[in-house]
Formats: C-alpha cells, sequence, structure tokens
C-alpha cells in the first residue's frame, strides 16, 4: 500500500495564525517547519534590489537561476523564521507590510512558483515536515498524510496583523492593514498558478475566536490519532 509522507501541511490566507501554530505543531512533533511565505518574501527582496521588472520572465529566469535561500530556524516560539539571502540576514527586511505585498505580486509568476516548488519538495524528501503556506496541501505536497486548511473572519486577521506588526516596533493602521489583507487574499486566490484554495482532502479549522493553543490541540489530535499506537 503507498505510505504518505509525514508531512503535516497549513494552508490559508494571511492573519489566520498558520506561522505561529505550524511552529508549535512542528515543536510538539520533533518535525522541521518549514515557512514557505519566507521563500516568497527573500524572492520579492532580491528581484527588487536587482531593480529586475516582475513581467520581465527572462530577467527574472536569470536572477533566479543565481539566487540562494536559506532558512534559519526561529529564534524563539514568537519569532518568524529566519532567512539567508545571498548569504545575507534578511529576517526583518523581508517581514515589512511593503514586503507582503511584494510576495504576492512575485508569487503569481509560473516560473518563480516552480524555482521555489522544487527546493520546498527537496526540503519535505525526508519527511517528518510542518510546511505552511498557499499551496502545500494542493500543489507541493499533495500526498502529505495530514493537511489543515485555516480559516478565519477578515476583521479578525487584520486585528491580529495589526497586533503581531505592533509587536515588532511598527506603527500599524488597522484600516490600512484591513486593505491590504483583502487585496492579497484577492491576488492570492486569483491567480492562475497554485492560487490559494483548500485542498480537498485539507480538514478545515475557522480559527474565528478561538486561541491558537485550541487550534493547536484539535491539529494534534487529528495528527496522532492516525499514527497507530499513539496518544496526545
Ligand atoms: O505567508 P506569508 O504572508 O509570509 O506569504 C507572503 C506571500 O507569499 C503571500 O501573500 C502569497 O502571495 C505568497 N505565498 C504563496 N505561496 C506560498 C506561500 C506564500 O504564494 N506557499
Amino acid at each position: 500500500m503507498h505510505r504518505k509522507k509525514e508531512i503535516v501541511t497549513l494552508d490559508g490566507p494571511s492573519g489566520v495564525g498558520k506561522s505561529t501554530i505550524s511552529r508549535k505543531i512542528a515543536a510538539s512533533l520533533g518535525y522541521t517547519y518549514l515557512d514557505t511565505g519566507a521563500m516568497y518574501r527573500a524572492v520579492g527582496l532580491h528581484l527588487q534590489q536587482m531593480g529586475v521588472d516582475a513581467g520581465d520572465c527572462d530577467a527574472v529566469t536569470a536572477n533566479l537561476n543565481t539566487l540562494t535561500i536559506r532558512l534559519l530556524p526561529a529564534r524563539d516560539e514568537f519569532s518568524d523564521a529566519g532567512v539567508l539571502l545571498n548569504g545575507v540576514d534578511v529576517s526583518d527586511q523581508i517581514r515589512t507590510p511593503e514586503m507582503s505585498m511584494l510576495a504576492s505580486r512575485v508569487s503569481a509568476i509560473p516560473v518563480v512558483r516552480a524555482k521555489l516548488t522544487e527546493m520546498q519538495r527537496a526540503i519535505g524528501s525526508q519527511g517528518r515536515l510542518v510546511a505552511e503556506g498557499r499551496d502545500l496541501g494542493t500543489v507541493v505536497f499533495p500526498d502529505a498524510a495530514h493537511k489543515f486548511f485555516l480559516d478565519a473572519d477578515i476583521q479578525e486577521r487584520a486585528r491580529r496583523r495589526v497586533r503581531q506588526l505592533r509587536l515588532h516596533g511598527s506603527q500599524a493602521d488597522e484600516e490600512k492593514t484591513l486593505e491590504m489583507i483583502r487585496q492579497r487574499d484577492r491576488y492570492d486566490s486569483e491567480r492562475n498558478v497554485a492560487p490559494l484554495r483548500k485542498a480537498e482532502d485539507a480538514f478545515l479549522i475557522d480559527t474565528t475566536g478561538i486561541t491558537i493553543e485550541e487550534v493547536c490541540a484539535r491539529i494534534l489530535e487529528r495528527v496522532l490519532s492516525s499514527r497507530p499506537g499513539q496518544h496526545l
């Protein structure tokens, strides 16, 4: 019988708590954590630094061929994953609202998706991975053993994002953040390649009004109960 890969995928729009939840799940299971959004952010920053127009396919391809991205483990459970872009630490630079929008734009470019999907599959080839993003359950790891799709009310997602940005010292405005989330939702779900959508076999969790701990407990319960002889 074909055994599914020991991979947990968490997909969903921005502000549903994917990163915090994924880091906690990875720590509980002792698995590697993969933040694929950080990779799209790093590509966005790189193309911006090189002055490459996202519509110039040849220039984008040439720049991708010389690009190295290394993910660093999060400093602690409250921090996002770090990134080395061509050996330079850009962990803080990629986390601004502007970089979120840029990442969303470059993530619609087919060669960018092909390159990052290949890198993500290489990271997941050994299994024991918790991977989060937009297309992990649908495109990157369609044979993952455990798939989840997180969603939440857009107002609550905006509030959470504002809290997170303020925690990192930025002056985030609620109205502006809500509008950016709305725009990003639209870009991410309407693009032609790997749009944001729930995999048919993913388990949907609406995180509106429930705590991070509760969401983690639900996920762990499903993951562990599907392993023979395992208990919470
Ligand atoms: O998850 P995060 O907000 O860091 O992602 C930044 C952007 O990268 C998203 O808005 C999305 O456009 C893109 N992305 C993607 N596919 C993924 C992860 C992120 O298209 N698997």
